[in-house]
């Protein structure tokens, strides 16, 4: 299994976990890009976010709300986004929600 991320839904990877659902994990990015910087992924391989089902996105919106209140940014703000394709920067392509918050983010950016 080559995928990064496969390989932390595999455990083979160690990342720390902030929420899981069957469908769904969320982990604290390792470069964090603001003090709240969660990643929320679908456990199933789909390389780029466009590819996911409306299913699958809406369980990932639906972990980003809970996430989102358990990190204590919910009231504040915080920002979600998907890197899509290598112009946006992407680096991992197995669809991955950023969560970021913490602070008052840059408009238009992390
Ligand atoms: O959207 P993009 O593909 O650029 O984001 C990938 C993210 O995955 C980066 O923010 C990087 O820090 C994070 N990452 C991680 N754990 C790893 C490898 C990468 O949190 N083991």
């Amino acid at each position: 299994m080559s995928c990064l991320f496969c390989r932390i839904v595999g455990g083979e990877i160690p990342a720390t976990v902030v929420h899981e659902t069957e469908t769904t994990l969320a982990f604290r990015d390792i470069q964090p890009k603001a003090p709240v910087h969660v990643l929320l992924i679908p456990r199933e391989h789909v390389p780029n976010a466009v590819d996911l089902t409306a299913e699958q996105l809406g369980a990932l919106f639906a972990a980003a709300k809970d996430v989102a209140e358990a990190e204590g940014v919910a009231e504040s703000g915080y920002r979600l986004l998907f890197n899509t394709g290598p112009d946006s920067g992407q680096e991992v392509f197995h669809a991955h929600l950023h969560l970021l918050g913490g602070q008052k983010l840059q408009a238009g950016t992390a």
